[in-house]
């Protein structure tokens, strides 16, 4: 029998799990029963679906076993089993696209560290703190054979042939220093009743229990196994019989998370259509929020028996960070994925839930507001992705949505915003593209600066494209600052129009700046600044345009951007009154790069940039 490798990011995780979560190494329990609830979900639903599984017998139960003579504890389940190549695969390698990307986000500093690993489900490795030797028996449901995979976490792995009565994984731990305190049945029944006491199927414990005789007057050992678990699905209780504490311990055992969520949602539908959802917002971002392999966080039952908990669809995909539990009176238990995609019942469950959990977050949002900023903090850009593509609530994220200002420290919602605006303005203003500090030095911001008009600071990539669909909030126009008419919105009344008085200027700085411009025109809302670069309604900004290049869209047309220049600027008072000549070129294309270079956007020629910039030093020195 040849040993195998375990795969370097085996090695890697090992010795992670084994250096971080030190602290609480009780959790191995949690995670392997965890995988043996897993494996018995997965055979139910076979049993329930597959012709080929239909006729198999479904026992599911979940059996620990202490023998404290030998240090030995095993965790058994009569669930879905592995073969031998799942055997080498599952637990020989790391199969999940969560757990790479888990590790490469590992700094090394084992504090930080062990609090990511908190946000992570840590598996069946996570038994290696426990334990200096591991034994797996498991026979996969259907298959004649078993097969014994053995390691000690180190030096990787071996698998040989094995006998098992029926289907289903042991696994056999042998205790090192650290797990010996878990060699007490007293102590296990503690910790499946901390991590576990939900777990739909029952949990049994067979060990030395110590009882008093009466009549020998003494401390007898009995061996005796009991149920340990409640095996209740919680979520089917009235809310009146649940503690917090009853919530808190669900949401860990089934999103593997060890901090407490921020709040939860339980609702129970009676009516046309009748079914129970629990929905959890986690305190932190999950680690694969932002990854297009997501794993969803919805667990569907029917009539409190597991489904799947892979289906994208229970919730829209901006929700994706929500965990928890849709059970459902109405569904046929043998409900397919596909069948799914256009069920009737699940679109009303849906669409009901989405509704639940944006005016239970409203709610938070008025009730609780520090709360609510801890969620904010997770949380906003998810949702912003709701605006695009959740028409029906789109209003309601309006409300739910934070956004950084040019008037408030932190966050602030459109309502304050909107209860902020000035007599006559004439929308709520925001700015988008780059980074926060060179927007918020934007030259753009100058006129609203001087009027004292608060403008939204809209800093994340995803904003433009976002924003860029949205015209009102209630009946406020949302504007763009970015945008060429936006400008024009704040022209004083009855002032004269200066683009007369400057037409040879913006006529000789067309002629310099040729295609690179769309047009040249005089500023009304530049106050410092010489000059500004705005696009036109219907067009992409310049950082977009960028953005899109950058994403390898290389011949996406490149819109010219309209420049705008101060016509009070002394720059540009000067330039009026000079003849045309070499200086007065190089000073067009200075005025036209500083202001691409103020809005992010990289020059395409440095050189002749610094050529012109030294000519111009020259001169004034
Ligand atoms: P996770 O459970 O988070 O996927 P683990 O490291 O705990 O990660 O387990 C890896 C895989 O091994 C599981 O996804 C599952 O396919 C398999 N596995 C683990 N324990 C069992 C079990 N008791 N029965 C059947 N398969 C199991």
């Amino acid at each position: 029998m040849a040993k195998q490798e375990f795969q370097t990011e085996v090695n890697q995780l090992l010795q992670l799990i084994i250096h971080s979560l030190y602290s609480h190494p009780e959790i191995f329990l949690r995670e392997l029963v965890s995988n043996a609830s897993d494996a018995l979900d997965k055979l139910r639903h076979l049993t329930l679906v597959d012709e080929a599984y239909k006729g198999l017998q479904f026992n599911p139960r979940i059996d620990l076993d202490l023998d404290e003579e030998k240090q030995t504890l095993t965790i058994a389940d009569t669930g879905i089993g592995m073969n031998e190549e799942e055997l080498v695969s599952h637990l020989g390698t790391i199969a999940r696209s969560g757990t790479k990307n888990f590790l490469a986000q590992l700094s090394g500093d084992a504090k930080k560290d062990s609090n990511l690993i908190g946000q992570f489900g840590v598996g069946f490795y996570s038994a290696f703190m426990v334990a200096d030797k591991i034994e797996v028996v498991s026979r996969k449901a259907g298959e004649e054979k078993a097969w014994r995979w053995i390691s000690d976490g180190s030096t990787g792995f071996e698998i040989e042939p094995a006998e098992r009565d029926v289907a289903g994984t042991t696994v056999l731990l042998h205790l090192n220093e650290e797990g010996k305190q878990y060699a007490n049945g007293w102590r296990l029944q503690e910790i499946v009743k901390k991590y576990s006491n939900h777990i739909a199927f029952p949990i049994f414990l067979t060990y030395d229990k110590s009882e008093w005789d009466e009549k020998e007057k003494k401390s007898i050992k009995q061996r005796v196994t009991e149920q340990v678990n409640a095996a209740s699905a919680l979520w089917r209780r009235p809310k009146s019989e649940l503690k917090d504490e009853d919530y808190k311990e669900l949401y860990k055992s089934i999103s593997g998370d060890w901090e407490d969520p921020l709040f939860w949602f339980h609702t129970r539908a009676e009516g046309s259509l009748e079914y129970t959802t629990l929905f959890f917002i986690p305190s932190r971002a999950p680690l694969d929020l932002y990854q297009a392999e997501y794993k969803v966080g919805v667990k569907l039952y029917v009539k409190r028996v597991f489904i799947l908990d892979d289906a994208k669809e229970l919730l829209p995909q901006y929700l994706r960070f929500v965990r928890g539990i849709i059970d459902s009176e109405d569904l046929p238990l043998n409900v397919s994925r596909e069948i799914l995609q256009q069920n009737r019942v699940l679109t009303s469950i849906r669409t009901a839930s989405v509704k639940k959990i944006l005016s239970e977050l409203k709610n938070i949002a008025a009730n609780e507001p520090e709360k609510y900023l801890a969620f904010i903090k997770e949380f906003n850009r998810p949702l912003k992705e709701g605006l695009y593509s959740d028409f029906a609530n789109r209003e309601t994220l309006l409300e739910l949505i934070r956004f950084k200002s040019t008037k408030v420290d932190g966050l602030t919602s459109l309502a304050d915003v909107k209860s902020r605006m000035k007599e006559g303005q004439k929308g709520i203003y925001y700015i988008t593209g780059g980074v926060e500090s060179l927007l918020r030095t934007s030259p753009l911001l100058e006129i609203y600066k001087k009027r004292d008009l608060e403008v939204l600071i809209l800093d994340e990539d995803i904003d433009e494209i976002v924003f860029s669909g949205i015209e009102k909030y209630g009946d406020v126009d949302l504007k763009s600052v970015n945008k060429a008419s936006t400008g024009d919105d704040l022209k004083d009344e009855g002032e004269p129009d200066k683009t007369e008085a400057l037409k040879p200027l913006l006529d000789k700085l067309k002629a310099t700046l040729g295609d690179r411009v769309k047009d040249v025109r005089a500023s009304a809302r530049l106050a410092d600044s010489p000059s500004c670069i705005v696009s036109d309604e219907e067009e992409p900004s310049m950082q977009m345009q960028q953005m899109m290049r950058a994403m390898g869209q290389k011949d996406f047309p490149a819109p010219k951007p309209t420049l705008e220049i101060n016509p009070d600027h002394e720059i540009v008072q000067k330039l009026l009154a000079r003849p045309d000549d070499a200086v007065t070129e190089d000073a067009a294309w200075l005025l036209f790069d500083q202001a691409l270079l103020m809005e992010g956007v990289p020059l395409q020629d440095p050189a002749t940039f610094v050529q012109r910039l030294n000519r111009m030093m020259r001169l004034s020195i």
